[in-house]
């Protein structure tokens, strides 16, 4: 989400330094999981992590090679493990990722790095946007790329399963919004080798926090038989923490996702919700997460996010008990962490990535919108 918050400034560097620090120890001890898994990603993967299109990128500032090649995540048994390894290598290696900073681009060679692992021919889209910055929201032009994976399905029409990989610059941003790009790309490696109904676009969205400026791009650059082609966007945004698993759209012909999933989801005792006629917009009237461009171009939308909207002023901005976080709000502040997670809510990380990995990967295989 991008609706900003009272921000908290003090980001401890020390804290942050210690953290990458033992991870990277942990990394370097950390035991291989599955030979066979491995072997698999070994073979279908390009020798280089990032010698593809580090040219493509925005000229922004100079970039960065990813060297820790052993260090990346590889496929493991149970739905969500994956998307956690790469919250962990997101927040841990990388941090808060500013849109338009070096370290936005670093996330972004990652996930470009992951899909191109798994075997993906990765696009990127490079787009410069005026959007607004900090707290004073001052506007300000944005460059940075959008990282796209396609995966051909039986029919022409496609199913856009979108996360945005930037975080505001006072927290690290491990649900808003490394969960979502970590089930994203997990995703993306599930469905790598499976047959689906239609064409799965993996679209990494830059700078959702200054103005959901690459969802517009992207929606933008569609021609109109491309959006009449769209046949809905699936957005993943802050899954992991809040209280409640929720999905939302609009209601009639576009809720035909959202039911769908909710429908599975009760099938398969996961625990699903949705608010009907929620105000997805702030109070300027303007979408706070990148479905809206898609809402604006009448393609259907399935937003799913973790909160609770019983609490607070019950606007789905206090995620969790008022005991917790900033007064129950934990994105944009630097309550945003797993190890705050697992210590205040232990399992909650695990049994949502899993959820939305399982939902999501349900959607994509067995979903027609002719039904
Ligand atoms: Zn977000």
């Amino acid at each position: 989400m991008k609706k900003n918050l009272p921000q908290n400034t003090s980001i401890r560097r020390p804290l942050l330094l210690l953290l990458i620090f033992l991870s990277m120890a942990c990394a370097q001890i950390a035991p291989q999981t599955d030979v066979a898994t491995v072997t698999q990603l070994a073979a279908t993967s390009a020798p280089s992590p990032i010698s593809v299109s580090t040219e493509q990128l925005a000229e922004a500032s100079p970039v960065p090679q990813v060297t820790e090649e052993t260090a990346l995540p590889t496929p493991v048994a149970q739905p969500g493990e994956l998307a956690r390894s790469h919250v962990e290598y997101i927040t841990t290696h990388i941090g808060a990722r500013l849109a338009d900073t070096q370290a936005e681009i670093e996330t972004a060679q990652y996930i470009q790095t992951v899909l191109t692992k798994i075997g993906y021919t990765v696009e990127l889209q490079p787009f410069s946007k005026v959007g607004w910055v900090g707290e004073d929201e001052i506007e300000t032009r944005i460059r940075s790329n959008n990282v796209i994976a396609t995966k051909r399905g039986e029919s022409e029409a496609v199913i856009v399963i979108g996360a945005h990989y930037d975080s505001v610059d006072t927290a690290l941003g491990a649900d808003d919004n490394a969960s979502g790009v970590g089930v994203l790309l997990e995703l993306a490696a599930i469905l790598y080798d499976l047959p689906s109904p239609y064409t799965l676009r993996f679209v990494a969205f830059g700078a959702e926090e200054v103005g959901t400026l690459g969802s517009y791009a992207y929606v933008e650059a569609l021609s109109a038989e491309e959006r009449q082609q769209t046949v809905a966007m699936i957005n993943l945004d802050s899954i992991s923490a809040g209280d409640t698993l929720y999905v939302y759209s609009r209601e009639g012909k576009g809720a035909l996702v959202r039911d769908w999933a909710l429908a599975w989801a009760a099938e398969n005792d996961i625990a699903l919700e949705t608010i009907r006629q929620v105000n997805l917009n702030d109070d300027d009237g303007y979408p706070t997460a990148d479905h809206g461009a898609f809402q604006e171009a009448d393609i259907p939308f399935a937003y799913f996010e973790a909160t609770n909207w019983t609490l607070g002023d019950q606007d789905g901005y206090t995620q969790v008990d008022t005991q917790y976080g900033e007064d129950g709000a934990i994105i944009h502040t630097t309550y945003d962490r797993l190890d705050y997670f697992d210590a205040t809510f232990p399992g909650r990380v695990e049994e949502r990535l899993s959820a939305v990995t399982r939902i999501v990967q349900a959607i994509l295989t067995d979903f027609k919108a002719s039904e």
